[in-house]
């Protein structure tokens, strides 16, 4: 098998990923969860953003890129986002991040 997360690992790091933004957000977001737009209360969150060349001075370290997570007014569409990377919610718990990326050449055939 060639490298590379699976469909099913990507999908399966995301509903994590996504499990954890909703712990942090009923966590930390205290008072009124009413859209500043349209009043709705009702937000969907959605998968993580990975901003590239946005570097970002943390703990004194600089990281190559942020990670955001976006929240998303159901009525309206209205979108905030947090940062998830400082929030410590892109972490893996049981794999370091060993991002690379590799140029798979495309084999498509048309026919
Ligand atoms: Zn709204």
């Amino acid at each position: 098998m060639a490298g590379g997360p699976s469909p099913e690992e990507i999908a399966r790091t995301q509903a994590n990923q996504l499990a954890r933004a909703v712990e942090w957000l009923n966590k930390h977001w205290k008072g009124e969860r009413e859209c500043p737009i349209c009043h709705s209360t009702e937000w969907s969150v959605g998968t993580f953003i990975h901003l590239t060349d946005a570097p970002f001075l943390t703990f004194g370290l600089v990281s190559t890129y942020r990670v955001f997570c976006p929240v998303t007014c159901t009525t309206c569409f209205y979108t905030w986002q947090f940062d998830a990377g400082a929030a410590g919610l892109t972490a893996e718990p049981d794999k370091a991040s060993g991002a690379s990326e590799d140029e798979q050449p495309a084999a498509g055939e048309t026919g």
